[in-house]
């Protein structure tokens, strides 16, 4: 049986497990029952499960999980994308920052986890073996939060210590928040890329809630990058606001305080952009944020960005930052035009031999 753990304060909303009932019985089960004993369990039938009684606290809900775990990452065609794969873990995320895409992909706030472990690790071992040449850079940190439920899941600690066996694959575990209790499992340290997200100190404190300080974030980063592990950083979304160059000066050197440019494997960059339907949902969530009303336009893809020239002028201005602090071919953009590459770093994805490429080998450390 698990032992009882001090629930983060990010948790502390949690007021009631929901397991499907061909769950009951296994491990990830026990195990969340037996770390948070105090919170009620419901068992359910997924066809059945009751939407309309939950209340206004955070559910949490371990779920046999029918679908493919890895998955392709939803790029376009229009844009480069880094070609990186999704292992899919659950859906949702305890904390609430306001641009959080979340928002528009699910119709609630339940925390779901697969709590199949056994299928996904099959299926992972399946496709990662198939040719022990073939590398793969994956992540968990696309529908959910890579760390948020590790406390009562440690379901990162299973897959970092899973994935001990294939050499093909590195993860990247990206977060904004502090656990760092994979590390003892650890096989390779050149093969997990733990990654925090950050942004300028004004966006960390009036867009992002429940998560942690910037500081935090770059502590843990730096204790990572000593335990000889290199680091991956986001800058994504990049947001403008009355002061926002002071703000990204600020946390761009703010990173260097703790880490060397060697010890960041990649860093992205990407400006808020939102499929149409999210404004409405960011207004009646988070009423305060105004960064939505600013001057947007609807790309190739059908999502909203900010006009090019307004882009453009953040990236360069974050680019040169960084690159007076050292850094130089890791850093690349989140779905952005091959003009665009060109006219801030000067160079494109195709000089790079490929964007997902060039990541893989920033991945691999080659
Ligand atoms: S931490 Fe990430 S997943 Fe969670 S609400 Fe913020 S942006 Fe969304």
């Amino acid at each position: 049986m698990e032992n009882k753990i001090q629930v983060p304060s990010h948790l502390a909303g949690i007021e009631k497990i929901y397991v499907d009932r061909s769950m009951v019985e296994a491990p990830l089960t026990e195990r969340v029952t037996g770390r948070i004993p105090h919170i009620p369990v419901e068992v359910v039938d997924p066809e059945n499960f009751p939407h309309e009684a939950l209340g206004e606290g955070q559910s949490l809900y371990l779920k046999e999980y029918k679908g493919k775990f890895l998955k392709f990452c939803p790029g376009t065609r229009y844009y480069h994308c880094c070609g990186y794969r999704i292992i899919h873990i659950g859906e949702n995320c305890p904390m609430a920052c306001s641009y959080c895409i979340l928002q528009a992909y699910f119709h609630d706030k339940v925390l779901k986890v697969w709590a199949n472990q056994e299928d996904l690790f099959d299926e992972l071992g399946k496709s990662f073996s198939v040719d022990r040449d073939a590398r793969f850079r994956v992540g968990t940190g696309e529908y959910t939060d890579s760390l948020a439920l590790e406390a009562v899941t440690g379901y990162s600690r299973d897959l970092v210590k899973f994935l001990g066996d294939y050499p093909n694959v590195c993860l990247e575990l990206k977060s904004k928040v502090i656990d760092l209790s994979w590390m003892d499992v650890v096989k390779r340290t050149d093969r997990i890329l733990p990654a925090w997200s950050l942004n300028a100190p004004f966006v960390n404190e009036h867009e992002e809630f429940g998560v942690s300080t910037l500081k935090e974030r770059l502590e843990a980063a730096k204790i990572c990058a000593d335990a000889g592990f290199k680091v991956c950083l986001h800058f994504d979304p990049m947001i403008r606001f009355d002061g926002w160059r002071e703000g990204y000066a600020e946390i761009v050197d703010m990173i260097f305080d703790y880490l060397k440019p060697e010890n960041i494997a990649y860093l992205s960059i990407g400006s808020f952009r939102h499929m149409p339907h999210l404004k409405p949902i960011i207004e009646r969530n988070f009423p305060e944020t105004t960064y939505i009303y600013d001057e947007f336009i609807i790309g190739n893809d059908n999502k909203m960005r900010l006009l090019r020239p307004l882009r453009v002028r953040q990236f360069k201005f974050i680019v040169d930052r960084l690159r007076k602090h050292g850094m130089d071919k890791q850093m690349y953009f989140c779905m952005e035009s091959t003009e665009n590459w060109q006219d801030v770093f000067g160079y494109t994805p195709k000089d790079l031999g490929g964007l997902g490429k060039h990541l893989m080998k920033q991945a691999f450390g080659d």
